[in-house]
């Protein structure tokens, strides 16, 4: 009996190291694939194209540190140079606390964007047509720039003003409903945005009846998607970006996808993009970023609480703010929040990059177009950098990086060859 079992044992750990051998020389087989196959793609973006590549993205490092300086100048233009002063005076000339706050909340938004438009003007419009990616005339920004400036203003202000009756009217728990209403804020923001904001600046359509349109509706279908939330939008008029999202929140969620992306690209890159929007479609990647996203803001706020107590405490009289519950104050509250939202980046960054790979990882499935994907891909690094380091990539990726999402492609392609024959 002995005997038996130790024989049984032998044979299965035989078997056991033979399945392991197997296992691992599959593995090595896939690896080696991804690798040659990840680096022919990478090899088709090189020399002075990559160069611009690089340094577009590298830029917008910079441009980052660059953003967080400047509104420390316009709240010091605000708060040490007297502009809040005056703007409080103006608004001071009605009676009505809230309607006071209103009006230094609109002065507030007006002047910050005059105070911003040289930054704005070199980021927006000199730089993207240095690098050749935007399609619009100067006329033609400052219009659509001023647009935003009034969508901000007409849905902006109104909620600032609501945060401050909550800073009056519930003293050190204001952070616990400023919090609450910014996350109520921002889901409904969503929700009117494919149908009240995003016509302003795009127009929004069905696709065209055809054949690519049945096979997309095809995909949709078949991962459960209404054929009624797919659309497509004339995104050329801005910029030669290859794009297609999801917005839209509830009742409004919809798939759209820009003409760049169906005038330059075959059915099957099309379908690999559309796989990925799908994906975040169909994984509910707006309820989720809904609730990382509502974490995060609760803890913004609450160091916002804390930092606003402690500097108004110091610096309030000087700066003109009587209390934190004062409208004056809202400069320095404005900076607090690109200040904190500025070191958080790798974490804002590293939660939409995850949806992101999860929407990849869904739509190869979905697709079935590796290539198609990995093609798609390369286009995108036309504006995104290509092969970042790994801490550069959790730094300052909101994407994975073209080389992560072809070497994703080129596993699943590996692993599947053998359906292809
Ligand atoms: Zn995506």
């Amino acid at each position: 009996m002995k005997r038996i079992s130790l024989l049984f044992i032998l044979l299965f750990s035989i078997g056991m190291s033979l399945k392991a051998h197997k296992d691992l020389a599959a593995t090595v087989a896939t690896n080696a694939f991804v690798d040659s196959s990840t680096k022919a793609y990478l090899s088709t973006l090189n020399g002075a194209a990559r160069e611009k590549s690089d340094s577009y993205f590298e830029g917008g490092y910079v441009l980052q540190v660059v953003n967080l300086f400047y509104g420390l100048l316009v709240a010091f233009v605000f708060l040490k140079l007297g502009l809040g002063k005056q703007m409080k005076r103006i608004a001071g000339k009605v009676q009505n606390v809230n309607l006071q706050n209103l009006i230094y909340v609109i002065l507030y938004f007006l002047l910050a964007w005059v105070l911003s438009f040289p930054l704005s003007v070199y980021t927006d419009y000199f730089r993207e047509h240095q690098y050749g990616l935007s399609n619009l005339t100067f006329t033609d920004w400052l219009i659509q720039n001023l647009q935003s400036l009034g969508v901000g203003i007409l849905l902006g202000a109104p909620m600032v003003t609501f945060l401050y009756v909550a800073l009056r009217k519930t003293g050190q728990r204001w952070w616990l409903w400023g919090a609450s209403g910014a996350i109520i804020f921002i889901m409904f923001i969503s929700f009117i945005a494919p149908v009240f904001i995003s016509p302003i600046f795009n127009k929004y359509e069905p696709l065209e009846e055809g054949k690519l349109k049945d096979e997309i509706l095809a995909m949709a279908r078949a991962n459960d998607i209404p054929a009624e939330n797919v659309y497509k939008f004339d995104a050329s008029k801005q910029s030669k970006r290859v794009s297609a999202n999801v917005s839209g929140f509830a009742s409004t969620t919809r798939i759209s996808l820009n003409d760049n992306l169906l005038n330059r690209c075959t059915p099957e890159e099309i379908k690999a993009v559309m796989g990925h929007e799908m994906g975040h479609y169909v994984l509910n990647h707006v309820y989720k970023g809904v609730i990382e996203f509502g974490v995060l803001i609760f803890i913004v706020f609450a160091l916002l609480n804390w930092a606003l107590n402690k500097l108004i405490a110091t610096r309030g009289a000087a700066w003109g703010i009587e209390s934190i519950s004062d409208v004056a104050g809202l400069p320095l509250l404005a900076f607090l929040i690109s200040l904190i939202f500025f070191f958080a980046t790798p974490v804002t960054n590293t939660m939409i990059r995850t949806q992101e790979m999860e929407a990849d990882q869904f739509g190869l499935n979905a697709a079935r177009e590796p290539d198609a994907e990995a093609h798609v891909d390369m286009m995108l690094s036309e504006y995104r950098k290509v092969d970042p380091g790994k801490w550069e990539e959790i730094f300052f990726f909101d994407h994975p990086s073209g080389r992560v999402r072809i070497e994703t492609a080129m596993k699943w392609k590996a692993e599947h060859l053998k359906d292809c024959k």
